[in-house]
């Protein structure tokens, strides 16, 4: 006779673990139902979310990253391409939905193989082999471009905002390729670009092409007394990192004042203080002050006296700017500032924008950082703006770095990459041929959706973009420029054009996560403890 065997408990109570196929199932379909969250975004005819938090604010947007940030996604699996779209703007700055839409392509394709029986670990090789490969088949398309020209870089722009942005995008797009021709810097490795030297200043009111680009900064600050100039030319700048006030000593010491004749030769003592610090400054040859700190009514009296203008408490991170823009130099004490500390601009000027009194920085010599400022008609069109600058940015940042290697959009890389993985796939003796086949196939979501998304019909244009590629012509992708005319094109031609390392960083990280999915066979979850289940603010709050 048989005993009743004891089940053996190996995780504490409150734990659930699903195993195998289950767990595979579960972790396929929920980063799917990611991927088809942001799919109608996808290219110049996506459409726009409506993201609406728990307070009730709302975002209007096409961004793909965007959308997933403010979705409190729980499932493990899904945040895992949530991620994804993470580390693509981080990396490249731009193809986020493309990133999330090919990982969820090849997750659907591989379920279709586990499905017939192929094994997870078979696929994941395959499709490891298949995303280095396809990296290879990058560089050997890849075309290069004069990063110096400045009719390249707008049609990467180009490429990158339009459908987000309407009207006046030729204004925009040479804004932001004067933004990043400022701020390049050439190094041992090439060009580099470091975006955080671009500022964005939003000011909703008026329209995008009262955007500007400022060759020096923007400070959202009132000058600190109403005496002071409105408008300063050959401004010869302070950047002080110490407050413009009287030390209060150590907080124990008190100081009596029987007399009310003490209490008169107290204040002019602090008065002498002050006028001694605005006499330094003065002496340096500042006619503009900025102060990270606290700066003392007196003190400005005398500025206003001396025809300086001054700002209080501007954040370090603006000083910062300031310095790379002007080459001031921040000084911590008032004995370092000298002439020699000082930086340059052509003119420092008020400025009302909207209803806000605004500092302008500029005209500043081969400026290294420079500011942006975005207009729109409402504060959710200045937002949606911004993003489409953000993308636009990390791809001009992208392509300049990587010194101008581009692929053409439109669908065109990644047809041409889906046809010579097919042929790479064809020659494997193993079973991974039907990942690499699956892998290539995934490949074609892209020129699918974008189709779909202009309403057009994705499977005739499949078929004419595969014959086409078939007779090499490698950059032939949909053309959707038009909307009322929707056709196949040479988008190389077209100046359609990308970046490699966005879609390189897209094809890699989206490889790398459905590899990483596909080897999960057990999910162990702890139970909720009570803390966990006290949902954290959505991450729009950050
Ligand atoms: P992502 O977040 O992946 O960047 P987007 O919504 O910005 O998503 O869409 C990018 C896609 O749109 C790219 O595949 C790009 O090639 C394509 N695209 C851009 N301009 C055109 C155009 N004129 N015709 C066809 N496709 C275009
Ligand atoms: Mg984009």
């Amino acid at each position: 006779m048989v005993e009743a065997v004891q089940p053996i408990f190996i995780l504490p109570e409150g734990y659930t673990r699903t195993t195998g196929k289950d767990a595979q199932r579960n972790n396929i379909a929920a980063a799917i139902a990611v991927a088809d969250t942001v799919k109608s975004t996808l290219g110049p005819r996506g459409m726009d979310k409506m993201l609406i938090d728990n307070i009730g604010d709302i975002t209007i947007t096409n961004d793909g990253v965007t959308v997933l940030k403010s979705m409190e996604i729980d499932n493990p699996a899904a945040k895992m391409l949530v991620e994804i779209a993470k580390t693509q703007e981080e990396v490249a700055g731009d193809g986020t939905t493309s990133s999330v839409i090919l990982a969820g392509e090849m997750l659907k394709k591989a379920e279709s193989l586990l499905d017939s029986g192929l094994h997870p670990a078979l696929i994941a090789k395959g499709y490891k082999l298949a995303t280095e490969k396809a990296i290879e088949i990058l560089n050997e398309i890849k075309e290069k471009v004069d990063i110096s020209n400045k009719e390249e870089l707008s049609k990467i722009v180009r490429t990158a905002i339009i459908g987000k942005l309407s009207g006046s995008d030729h204004h925009i797009i040479n804004l932001l390729v004067d933004a990043i021709n400022h701020v390049k810097t050439k190094t041992a490795e090439g060009e580099k670009v470091d975006l955080d030297n671009i500022k964005i200043e939003k000011k909703s009111g008026g329209g995008m092409q009262d955007s500007l680009l400022v060759d020096g900064v923007i400070l959202e600050k009132e000058k600190v007394h109403p005496d002071m100039p409105d408008r300063i030319e050959n401004a010869k700048i302070a950047l002080l990192n110490l407050s413009l006030e009287v030390e209060k000593g150590p907080i124990d010491a008190q100081i009596r004042i029987d007399r009310p004749e003490q209490l008169e030769s107290f204040v002019a003592e602090q008065q002498k203080i002050l006028k001694g610090m605005v006499d330094k400054i003065k002496a340096s040859g500042a006619n503009v002050v900025i102060c990270e700190k606290g700066i003392d009514d007196v003190a400005q009296h005398f500025l206003a006296k001396a025809g300086i203008l001054a700002f209080r408490r501007v954040s370090d991170s603006d000083v910062q700017k300031i310095g790379k823009a002007t080459g001031a130099k921040i000084v911590s004490t008032l004995d370092a500032l000298d002439s020699s500390a000082l930086g340059e601009a052509g003119v420092v000027h008020m400025e009302k924008i909207g209803n806000e009194t605004m500092a302008f920085i500029e005209k500043c010599k081969n400026p290294k950082a420079v500011t942006i400022l975005v207009r729109g008609g409402s504060e959710h069109v200045v937002d949606e703006i911004k993003r489409a600058i953000e993308d636009a940015l990390g791809d001009l940042k992208s392509v300049v770095e990587e010194d101008g290697a581009v692929v053409a959009g439109g669908g065109a890389v990644e047809m041409e990459l889906s046809k010579r993985l097919k042929e790479f796939a064809s020659t494997l003796k193993g079973k991974e041929q039907l990942a690499v086949q699956a892998f290539a196939e995934a490949l074609e979501a892209i020129p699918r959706t974008l189709a779909e998304n202009a309403g057009s019909d994705p499977m005739s244009i499949l078929v004419e973009l595969r014959s086409a590629h078939q007779q090499g012509k490698k950059w032939v992708g949909i053309n959707l420029s038009d909307p009322y005319d929707v056709k196949i094109d040479d988008m190389m031609k077209i100046g359609v054009i990308e970046p490699l390392r966005v879609k390189r960083q897209a094809v890699k990280s989206a490889g790398e996560v459905a590899v990483m999915i596909l080897r999960i066979d057990d999910i162990i979850a702890a139970g909720k403890s009570a803390k966990m289940e006290s949902k954290q603010p959505p991450s729009s709050y950050e």
